[in-house]
């Protein structure tokens, strides 16, 4: 039977069956191709379960589907092993703020190269609006700067009722994930959305994960609209990943595309002659702030995840 996980503690898996929610365990072993993890099945990921004939509401995880995508941390940059935090998310809720607090460009960049990397579609909810009244101009930049470069928007507040219906129906029968820092207003929106449903939104950056440990578990927490909200307690952010600094251009969507046309193969798009990147942010194809965010992480030997 097929089923999908909802909750993991390590050795026992809560698994949603068309016929309700049954308690597994792993029979035999699970590789992932090029990865060393230290969980072999994640919440999200969709098994294939027998019932235990002696036990009502038991039973054994014999196979893992593959995955469209999944977010894995490691508890150090050099650690071998990953855990892997939830698999096959549909989309990550980025909730930003311009005001009270600002959330900086930088910070949204980083987390969308890590999403591009994890293969996670983005939401950037642009909240609190209704304190940009007198400042409709730099919302309005910032909306467009972001859909100009291929990413979904919205702009909520939580005292717009027709803007909290409108993010209900964009993330409505999907797995999703809601990030941002701490204050933005993630449980505000959620407590809105669905004014009946009591779970705890963490501060989740995909950053911030060097030095933690990797032990957390992730729970999925099914919506009233059918779908899932993936809750990682505990968990700060994520870091994967090792993103080999030549090819970070590609987790910007904007310079992917030109990323063929630089002079030289290895342009590492900083200070080369003949790259097609510069020459886009020159002509104003490339947005400065994206670019200013792309050297900074080039510079950083920590990578994009802080
Ligand atoms: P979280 O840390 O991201 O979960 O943020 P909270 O949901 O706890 O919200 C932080 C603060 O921002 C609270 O005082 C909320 O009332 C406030 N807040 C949340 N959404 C909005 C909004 O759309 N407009 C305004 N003005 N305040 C908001
Ligand atoms: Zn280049």
């Amino acid at each position: 039977m097929k089923g999908r996980v909802l909750k993991s503690t390590g050795s026992f898996y809560q698994v949603q069956l068309d016929s309700g929610v049954v308690e597994c365990r792993i029979k035999g072993k699970f590789r992932m191709k090029g990865l060393v993890t230290t969980n072999p099945v994640a919440v999200g990921d969709w098994v294939e379960v027998e019932l235990e004939a002696e036990a009502e509401g038991r039973g054994m995880i014999v196979d893992i589907a593959p995955r469209t995508n999944y977010l894995i941390r490691r508890s150090t940059n050099l650690s071998k092993q990953a855990h892997v935090v939830a698999a096959n998310i549909d989309l990550a809720c980025l909730v930003v703020t311009l005001a009270a607090p600002p959330t900086s460009f930088g910070f949204i960049d980083r987390f969308l190269v890590t999403a591009e990397a994890f293969d996670i579609p983005v939401l950037l909810v642009f909240n609190k609006v209704d304190l940009l009244v007198d400042f409709p101009e730099a919302l309005d930049e910032a909306v467009q700067l972001y859909e100009s470069v291929g990413y979904q928007t919205i702009r909520t507040s939580i005292d717009v009722p027709d803007s909290i219906a409108a993010l209900r129906a964009r993330v409505a029968g999907k797995v999703c994930l809601f990030s941002g820092h701490s204050g933005v207003g993630k449980s505000s929106l959620v407590k809105a959305m669905y004014p009946h449903f009591d779970i705890r939104v963490g501060d989740i950056s995909m950053a911030h994960m060097k030095g933690q440990h990797t032990t957390t578990f992730a729970e999925m927490h099914q919506l009233p609209d059918g779908g899932y909200m993936v809750d990682t307690p505990g968990i700060k952010g994520f870091g994967i990943i090792d993103i080999e600094k030549t090819e970070l251009g590609l987790y910007f969507p904007e310079m992917k595309e030109l990323l063929d046309q630089c002079k030289f193969y290895n342009c590492k798009h900083l200070n080369e002659p003949g790259c097609a990147v510069k020459a886009a942010v020159d002509e104003g194809l490339i947005p400065p702030t994206r670019y200013a965010s792309y050297q900074a992480i080039m510079q950083d030997d920590e990578g994009p995840y802080r």
